[in-house]
């Protein structure tokens, strides 16, 4: 068979190998034409229709090696996928061997110590289930079926991180497999690799099992989503009041069009809309008394408020991004150290004009567990800024791509001068070129520790498909 090399040429990979590497493998190996080869291919992001020579559904660690050495003895392109749903498309490649771990989804709980491990092809929704049957959590992002793999490598922000930090905070252990197929830990024995797991992505190898430090967190927990017309007058009062919020507050401003669906207020339903929104990682009563406020910022048309299992504030966004190709996006972000009057102009501006109802631009408040961190001490380095603003073109249509493409770069551009010119990098989409300055520019001052840790563990730069580091 002709497979792709991880410098795009051409390869021709003979039967009996592959065979003999299926049957090696715990899981299945599947190659276009094989029932499955579809479904497996399918990622969150339906813009991209990547079609890998191989995929190797994982189902262990021993599956993954197994991969790696196949790929290296013969130069092949290798792309790593966790949850799916890198906005990026990152998670796939045409022609070459699509390691696969999303059958790889253990979660096993140690509340003693308050500890989780879990496996790299785990979703957010896989780690919830199993640690809030113990009253704890991870923090972890807002849409359940998210992979934890991509989201903890690049960061991850999600509704408690004003509280606990993001994801990668509080990544304590990590397996992984090296581009050389061997199996190390990232622990206080590799303190340079667990720093470079930290918000450095991808980069320096296939991460099989997250420990992550958990919190004591729900079941139940005080959360508010405020429907208001757009304007920019209930942006400012949200982002005066998540400013002097406690730190068990974690709040976020979503600009959109309310869509027609049960579940959501009636009198915001397909109405342009503003929703603050805000959850409390502390006792839920008293998060009801603070996030109080939320519902008074002027001509509510709704909401969704008060004490809500934990997992129920977890999958909240989940019918909105169905998990089945079919949503097409192209994200882009920005770090935003103080949002002024004139930058929540810009935002709501932009949400005027999107080009799709399904777009959002969400605006993200950041607070000290965050910003307290100093930049040298994980390698995500967009620590210096109070928000994270959102540019999110969404749509369906396979034939309208670049309008709402347009639509996004437009905005970001306009939003440059307010920013710290630096993206987050879970939620940036393709980039011509492959996004080389941006990625510079987010790991700001550890680019360079970056570069060094990537030269010491893979030189070849096997694992590319990624915000890549170059070695
Ligand atoms: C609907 C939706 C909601 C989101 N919500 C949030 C949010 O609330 N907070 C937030 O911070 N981000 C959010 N994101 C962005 C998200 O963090 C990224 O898309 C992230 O990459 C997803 O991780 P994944 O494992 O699902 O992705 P994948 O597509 O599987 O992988 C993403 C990248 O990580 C690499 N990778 C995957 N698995 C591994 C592994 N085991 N070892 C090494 N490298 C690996 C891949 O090669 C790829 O480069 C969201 C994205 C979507 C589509």
């Amino acid at each position: 068979m002709r497979l792709i090399t991880r410098t795009g040429r051409e390869t021709a990979v003979d039967a009996e190998a592959v065979e003999s590497f299926g049957a090696s493998l715990a899981g299945p190996l599947l190659a276009p034409g094989d029932a499955g080869y579809d479904a497996a291919r399918t990622a969150f992001n339906g813009a991209f229709d990547k079609r890998p020579g191989l995929i190797a559904r994982c189902h262990g660690t021993a599956d993954v090696v197994g991969s790696v050495r196949f790929a290296r003895r013969r130069d092949l392109l290798v792309a790593v996928r966790g949850g799916g749903h890198s906005v990026a498309g990152k998670s796939s490649c045409d022609g070459g061997l699509l390691v696969d771990l999303s059958p790889m989804r253990s979660v096993l709980v140690d509340p003693a110590r308050r500890r989780a491990d879990v496996q790299g092809g785990a979703t957010w929704g896989d780690v919830d289930r199993e640690t809030q049957l113990f009253g704890l959590a991870a923090p972890g992002g807002i849409v359940s079926h998210t992979g934890v793999a991509g989201l903890t490598l690049n960061g991850g922000i999600g509704w408690l991180r004003n509280r606990f930090g993001l994801a990668c905070d509080n990544l304590v252990e990590a397996e992984v497999v090296t581009a050389d197929g061997e199996v190390v830990t990232a622990n206080g024995e590799r303190p340079e690799l667990l720093w470079g797991l930290r918000g450095g992505g991808g980069n320096f190898g296939v991460v099989t099992r997250f420990r992550f430090a958990l919190h004591p967190v729900g079941p139940e927990v005080a959360a508010v989503f405020a429907f208001y017309p757009l304007d920019a007058a209930v942006v400012r009062r949200w982002r005066d009041w998540a400013e002097a919020a406690p730190a068990e507050v974690t709040s976020e401003v979503v600009l959109w069009t309310a869509p027609d669906v049960e579940g959501l207020p009636p009198g915001a339903r397909g109405r342009r809309v503003a929703v603050p929104s805000a959850v409390y990682a502390g006792p839920a009563d008293e998060g009801e008394r603070v996030l109080a406020p939320l519902l008074e910022l002027g001509g509510r048309l709704g909401e969704i408020a008060g004490v809500m299992p934990f997992r129920g504030v977890q999958q909240a966004f989940d019918p909105f991004f169905p998990n089945t190709g079919e949503i097409r996006g192209y994200w882009k972000s920005l770090h935003v150290p103080a949002l002024s009057d004139e930058a929540i102009e810009l935002l709501v501006r932009a949400a005027e004009r999107r080009t799709s109802e399904e777009s959002m631009v969400v605006a993200e408040h950041v607070g000290a567990a965050v910003r307290g961190v100093s930049v040298d001490a994980t390698a995500f380095a967009g620590r210096d800024a109070a928000y994270i603003v959102n540019f999110m073109a969404t749509w369906r249509d396979p034939t309208d791509g670049r309008e709402h493409v347009g639509w996004a770069r437009e905005a970001w551009d306009r939003l440059v001068p307010h920013s710290t010119g630096a993206p987050y990098l879970n939620f940036l989409g393709e980039e011509e070129g492959g996004g080389e300055a941006l990625v510079r520019r987010a790991f700001g001052p550890n680019y360079e520790r970056l570069v060094a840790l990537k030269r010491a563990y893979d030189p070849d730069n096997v694992f590319r498909l990624n915000q890549n580091v170059a070695p």
